[in-house]
């Protein structure tokens, strides 16, 4: 079986973005699901011989009272889909009541997940990253998506780890 990584996040965090990034050479999507299982969508991916499946969510509005209201139900299955999940937020707008949300059902999921701090491009990668300590994520990464910086390096500790 391949490994299935989810994105997770928040809206305008850049989730579709690094999804192009991650399958564009393959130009390989998989499937998409739409009705009941909104907006979930899965593309082939290859890091060096490793294939693997990513699954791009339509992302957790945060807008929403408590967890389970916040979180949308096709980001919930497509973490229940997936053996590592990436948690995406955003360095420049900063760590958000919606991030903590994310965080907090990660960590009752059990699911191996990373934090990826992505839009640093401009900023100071590490200081930008700070603030997101607190999620108390295991592991993190800083990317810029949109620039294609910090993504394969991000694979190659991922990979390296199956
Ligand atoms: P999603 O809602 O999480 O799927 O986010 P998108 O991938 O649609 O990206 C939201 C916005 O953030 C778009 O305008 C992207 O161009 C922008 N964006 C994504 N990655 C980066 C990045 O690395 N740096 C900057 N500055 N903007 C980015
Ligand atoms: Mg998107």
């Amino acid at each position: 079986m391949k490994p299935v990584i989810a994105l997770v996040g928040r809206p305008n965090v850049g989730k579709s973005t690094l999804f192009n990034q991650i399958t564009r050479s393959r130009d390989a999507l998989v499937a998409n699901f739409s009705g009941l299982t909104r907006d979930r969508k899965y593309g082939a991916a290859r890091h060096d011989d490793v294939s693997f499946i990513v699954i791009d969510t339509g992302g957790i509005s945060g807008e929403e009272e408590g967890i389970d209201a916040a979180m949308a139900q096709q980001s919930l299955l497509a973490i229940d889909e997936a053996d590592e999940v990436l948690f995406l937020v955003d360095a420049r707008a900063g760590l958000t009541p919606a991030d903590q949300h994310i965080a907090h059902h990660l960590r009752r999921t059990g699911k191996v997940a990373h934090l990826v701090v992505n839009k640093t491009d401009g900023l100071d990668a590490e200081q930008a990253a700070a603030e997101f300590h607190q999620l108390g994520m295991s592991s993190s990464f800083h990317i810029a998506a949109a620039h294609n910086r910090g993504i394969r390096a991000m694979l190659d500790v991922l990979v390296a780890n199956w």
